[in-house]
């Protein structure tokens, strides 16, 4: 696909920087404070980027404004320093890269890889959320005369043509990622009827332009990689390697989710835990630390192996 001289000088930088060294991210959205499972994630992301020498870079998800909560962004930079859990570099802002999106999307289009669809989100029950539930969608619009404009006051969303076959990655910790596009993954939405760009192509184009050799981030997101491999795929890059870790589960086996207020930082200190008891906690649920251990992050990351850290990350733990 031929892409704009800057965007293709873009990706080859991103991809240049991914091949320097070690570089993961920690990309939470600012829906509310981050509970005790993001928290841990955070930790492990950090840990990885410590151990290896390479770089733990800051990413907000705000692009979703009505889902954003007033306070909540200022909130996750306070409880990760509060923790120690250093950044490399600027904190990236998703929502100031929209005119990078939307060259990308118009790139997208103007090469025939999208198509605009007219079903409604309620008719399909798909939502491009990163924890939506993830329906594949059977096409009704691919071969519709393309119009991209209005039609009773509504705008289509645009969806990216998948190629038949299956989408890879490598998964650390398992056997090799795939999900066959037109049946696990469709074709999917990468700009919504309301204009917002879609989680999986802005979420593609920053690992590639972020030079993110590894995504560590929860196994929730496991069902999302085909979706973001493709768009990868389509602008002629190949995916970083993954590395979805396990959620931290309630005692009834639940993941822990911000909407039902699972407990962050504020509760954990209303009952008198400073910095070095939350990493002691957060490092004793992974099995890295004995129960009660008190340390903090830098304490930790001297005293473990990478080993170590990948071991605790094996799947068939909790
Ligand atoms: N922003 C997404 C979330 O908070 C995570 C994105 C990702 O790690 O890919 O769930």
């Amino acid at each position: 696909m031929r892409l704009p001289l800057h965007l293709q000088a873009q990706l080859a930088s991103g991809l240049r920087l991914r091949g320097q060294g070690y570089t993961t991210r920690f990309a939470p959205s600012p829906t509310g404070p981050l509970h005790r499972g993001n928290l841990r994630t955070a930790l492990l992301s950090w840990l990885e980027a410590r151990l290896r020498g390479g770089q733990w870079l800051l990413r907000i998800d705000d692009l979703d404004g009505p889902r954003n909560r007033p306070g909540a962004e200022a909130a996750i930079l306070n409880d990760l320093r509060w923790l120690g859990l250093d950044w490399d570099g600027p904190v990236v802002h998703q929502s100031a890269r929209r005119g990078l999106y939307a060259t990308v999307l118009s790139a997208l289009r103007q090469a025939g890889r999208l198509y605009p669809c007219r079903c409604s989100r309620r008719l399909l029950a798909d939502v491009s959320a990163p924890h939506g539930a993830l329906a594949v969608y059977p096409g009704y619009c691919r071969d519709r005369a393309p119009f991209w404009g209005a039609q009773a006051g509504r705008l289509p969303s645009w969806r990216l043509r998948l190629e038949p076959g299956v989408l890879r990655w490598q998964e650390r910790g398992g056997p090799c990622g795939g999900q066959d596009g037109p049946a696990a993954v469709g074709d999917v939405v990468l700009r919504r009827a309301d204009g917002v760009v879609a989680y999986h192509l802005a979420t593609a184009i920053d690992e590639l332009l972020m030079g993110i050799s590894e995504v560590v981030r929860g196994d929730d997101l496991w069902p999302s990689t085909g979706a973001q491999v493709a768009v990868m795929a389509t602008l002629g890059c190949p995916p970083p390697a993954y590395a979805h870790v396990p959620l931290w589960r309630d005692s009834r086996g639940e993941r822990l989710s911000k909407r039902e207020g699972a407990e962050g930082l504020a509760g954990l200190r209303s009952r008198g835990m400073d910095a070095p008891a939350v990493i002691g906690c957060l490092a004793a649920s992974l099995e890295l630390v004995p129960p009660g251990s008190r340390l903090s992050a830098r304490e930790l990351a001297s005293s473990l192996s990478p080993e170590a850290v990948k071991a605790c990350q094996d799947p068939q733990r909790t």
